[in-house]
């Protein structure tokens, strides 16, 4: 019996990276699992055949997160098509990276918006059905530069803080109603995201690192079951870290 059986879950941002390993982890381990894409409407809909292939109930559905009718209108559909919603991850995430005093403005608002606003519209369309089910599980996607900020990211880093105050808030206020917030904050993980950056630049970071290599999608995804399952039923307002002993 997996740890998600009976469980509807839906993940954002699961074309590539790490929403996709979620999307997977979460299929295997029994969930139903919807989730959501962009621009990369072919890896999309590659991601529903496959997860249905593990015979799980699948559907991936094209929403901008960021924009707060389409959460709302992608939230009625989930709760439409699979029943009920009981784990929600927003993981979906962009960077647009440059030092303070060369940020456009168009850099700031968008990462903002993509990052934390994006948080702010699906978790509050969650809040309905899962207060109905007096249950649930929100897990968001930060990240250690919101803990302790990197050079070059400050939009990112603000974004990521953001979403920490956010999660330990929601904890606060719906822990009465059994829905538990929680975040987790990945260090280096090895994907799209981090493959842009410069590469010895990554074997410097990759050395400093106690465990002494990038994270895998999977790992930061196993942290994601554990949140989502019972295993984890008296945690709340929490930020796991999945970051190899980066930041201790
Ligand atoms: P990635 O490979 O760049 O994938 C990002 C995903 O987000 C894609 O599936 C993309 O979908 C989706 N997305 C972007 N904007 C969206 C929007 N407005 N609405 C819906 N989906 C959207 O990123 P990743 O490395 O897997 O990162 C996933 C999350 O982990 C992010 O929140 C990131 O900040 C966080 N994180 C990553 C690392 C790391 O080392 N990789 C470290 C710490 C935190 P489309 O391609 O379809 O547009």
């Amino acid at each position: 019996m997996g740890l998600l059986e009976n469980k509807v879950a839906l993940v954002t941002g699961a074309s590539r990276g790490i929403g996709r390993a979620i999307a997977t982890r979460f299929a295997q381990e029994g969930a139903q699992v919807a989730f959501t894409y962009l621009s990369s409407v072919e890896k999309g809909q590659a991601l529903e055949a496959e997860l249905a292939a593990l015979g799980i109930k699948a559907k991936g559905y094209r929403s901008d997160a960021s924009d707060y009718q389409q959460a709302e209108d992608l939230m009625n559909q989930v709760v439409a098509d699979f029943g009920k919603i009981d784990v929600l991850v927003n993981n979906a995430g962009i960077t647009k990276d440059g030092l303070l005093m060369r940020m456009t403005e168009e850099q700031w608002d968008t990462v903002i918006q993509v990052n934390l606003k994006s948080v702010f519209n699906l978790s509050k369309a969650a809040t309905k059905p899962m207060m109905k089910a007096k249950s649930g599980s929100i897990i968001n996607l930060t990240s250690v530069v919101g803990l302790r900020g990197n050079a070059g990211q400050a939009n990112y880093a603000a974004s990521k803080a953001g979403i920490i105050g956010f999660t330990k808030s929601v904890a606060l206020e719906l822990g009465s109603r059994n829905i538990r917030s929680n975040a987790v904050a990945p260090g280096f993980i090895e994907t799209e995201m981090t493959g842009e950056l410069n590469a010895a630049a990554t074997e410097e970071w990759k050395k400093s690192i106690p465990l002494k290599r990038g994270g895998q999608a999977e790992e930061v995804a196993d942290a994601c079951v554990f949140l989502g399952s019972d295993m984890s039923r008296y945690i709340t307002g929490q930020v796991l870290q999945v970051d190899g002993g980066m930041l201790t």
